[in-house]
């Protein structure tokens, strides 16, 4: 048996590639979106009651992830990506459906558009449904996962001066934290934990519409590099 779902909308994000966007909600609470709605719920009437809320469940499709067989298990980046779990035991992006759920902040309610942020989502991402979070059930007092059991560990994120200035005249062009946004990010340590890069071994990813270059002067720091515009 299969059902047919639709979008309700589809997510504008600051995030424009799948590296580097944290691997849950609320880990950057400078990653910011807009929800921008579809018909018939672009009217208005479907988001009436929503200002009245901090936080909404978003169900999402992973659209970038999508594949036709089915994966019992997965090896979740998390533990490393050589230890192996079943599909139900973790968050991973490859799963039956395809179906990821976030919970996000709820910034401005408009007709047609919720202002979002602390988002885990790529831009373009489609989402099937929103739900307001409700506190006294979502909130699960002594809830435990020992396989992820605290946020990851942050690593200090230092930048080069140019690269510094360059980032704050491009957050102030776009009217966003772009540099919040990248510390919150890079702290995270984005890269595959099976590689120790050594000095000269460069990454990169963008965020809104510049590229952000870093490499990692030694282990466990991250130095960035240059924030130019995107190609
Ligand atoms: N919070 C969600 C959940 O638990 O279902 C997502 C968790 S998943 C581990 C987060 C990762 O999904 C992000 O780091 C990003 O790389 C990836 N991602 C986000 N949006 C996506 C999309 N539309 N398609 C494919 N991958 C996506």
């Amino acid at each position: 048996m299969s059902y047919n779902v639709s979008p309700v909308g589809f997510v504008r994000a600051c995030f424009k590639e799948k590296f580097a966007i944290p691997r849950q909600p609320q880990l950057a609470p400078a990653a910011r979106g807009v929800l921008e709605l579809v018909a018939p719920f672009d009217s208005g009437e479907a988001v009436q009651g929503l200002e009245q809320v901090s936080h909404v469940w978003l169900l999402f499709l992973f659209h970038q992830a999508l594949e036709d067989k089915p994966r019992l298990k997965v090896r979740p980046p998390r533990l490393g990506g050589n230890t192996s779990m079943g599909v139900f035991a973790t968050r991973a992006t490859h799963r039956p459906n395809g179906i990821g759920q976030s919970v996000v902040k709820l910034d401005k309610v408009e007709p047609g558009r919720l202002w979002i942020s602390g988002i885990d989502l790529l831009d373009g991402t489609p989402v099937l449904d929103i739900k307001p979070y409700v506190p006294y059930a979502d909130i699960i007092d002594g809830a435990t996962n020992s396989i992820a059991s605290s946020a990851p560990q942050l690593i200090p994120v230092q930048w080069l001066k140019t690269a510094l200035q360059q980032a704050q005249g491009h957050a102030q062009r776009l009217d966003e934290p772009l540099v919040a946004l990248i510390e919150q990010c890079l702290a995270q340590d984005p890269r595959p934990a099976y590689q120790t890069p050594g000095p000269e071994r460069e990454y990169g990813a963008q965020f809104w519409d510049v590229d952000v270059r870093w490499h990692y002067p030694q282990a466990g720091m991250i130095c960035v590099l240059e924030v130019i515009p995107a190609k």
